[in-house]
């Protein structure tokens, strides 16, 4: 804590990065793996000229290799830096393609801060203008590393529209304030169901609790995704909706996050 008031000297740009966006959220199962891959995705949709990276930190329970249909181990280059895996033009690195799912938990505990240092700098993204991290969720050790560690443009904060996950985000908000890391927003996620048969709307879990939150703290809503069908069958077959429904109402909800990033 005494080296953070210092104004964090161990931060140090990841080689080849311009603009790292954390993506967040206060507890799990929130959606913040699938905003995180439909945000790099969204990224690229807005602007093809772009090159976006999606970095894995949830060393506990990665998502991306399932999310981006990918699995496999990197090769190492010359300089024996892990080679990202790609699909849809985004280059990928996940602890999941480190170890076996089966691979025990206890293990993970012993090498996760190991882990994140290699994620971090061991790997070959080539240039990139963004890299998007999907944080492991909580406000624990893991991610005051990381935004220790690393230059970050800004942190984007999902939540679904409940209390419980409300509490937890605002503590997410305000580790990243004490860490000095912009907050760009919240994305309320789960906000809306549209009823495929009779289209009526139901708030499942509550109408409007992430605007009330992002007002309280004083930051931007970023975008509202509904609960849709679509995106669970999309991310769960690893074809995320921006690239497979590119022009639904769900995927353009994912971009218009993208382009206020
Ligand atoms: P987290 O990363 O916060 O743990 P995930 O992104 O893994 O959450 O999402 C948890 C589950 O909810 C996944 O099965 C995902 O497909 C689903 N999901 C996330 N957002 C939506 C949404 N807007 N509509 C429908 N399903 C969603």
């Amino acid at each position: 804590r005494q080296h953070m008031a210092r104004g964090l000297p161990n931060q140090k740009p990841i080689a080849g990065v311009k603009r790292v966006i954390v993506v967040a959220s206060g507890k799990g199962g929130v959606g913040k793996s699938t905003t995180a891959v439909n945000l790099a995705l969204g990224l690229m949709a807005n602007d093809p000229n772009l090159s976006v990276g999606l970095l894995d930190a949830d060393v506990f329970g990665p998502s991306v290799p399932k999310l981006m249909n990918l699995k496999g181990n990197p090769e190492l280059t010359e300089n024996n830096l892990m080679r990202p895996l790609v699909n849809f033009g985004v280059p990928c690195m996940s602890m999941g393609f480190l170890v076996e799912d089966t691979a025990p938990i206890v293990w993970r505990g012993l090498m996760v801060m190991s882990a994140i240092e290699k994620l971090l700098r061991q790997v070959d993204w080539g240039r990139l203008d963004y890299l998007v991290v999907d944080m492991p969720p909580g406000t624990g050790d893991v991610q005051l590393s990381i935004t220790q560690n690393v230059p970050i443009a800004g942190a984007v904060i999902v939540s679904t529209p409940q209390d419980i996950a409300l509490l937890d985000a605002r503590r997410g908000a305000e580790m990243f304030r004490k860490v000095k890391v912009p907050v760009l927003g919240l994305v309320q996620n789960m906000s809306v169901f549209q009823c495929p048969k009779c289209s009526h709307q139901t708030h499942i879990f509550g109408a409007d609790g992430a605007r009330e939150l992002a007002h309280t703290l004083g930051v931007e809503v970023l975008g509202d995704i509904p609960l849709h069908l679509n995106i669970r069958e999309t991310s769960d077959a690893g074809r995320p909706v921006v690239v497979s429904s590119p022009d639904s109402p769900e995927a353009e909800a994912y971009k218009k996050i993208a382009a206020s990033v």
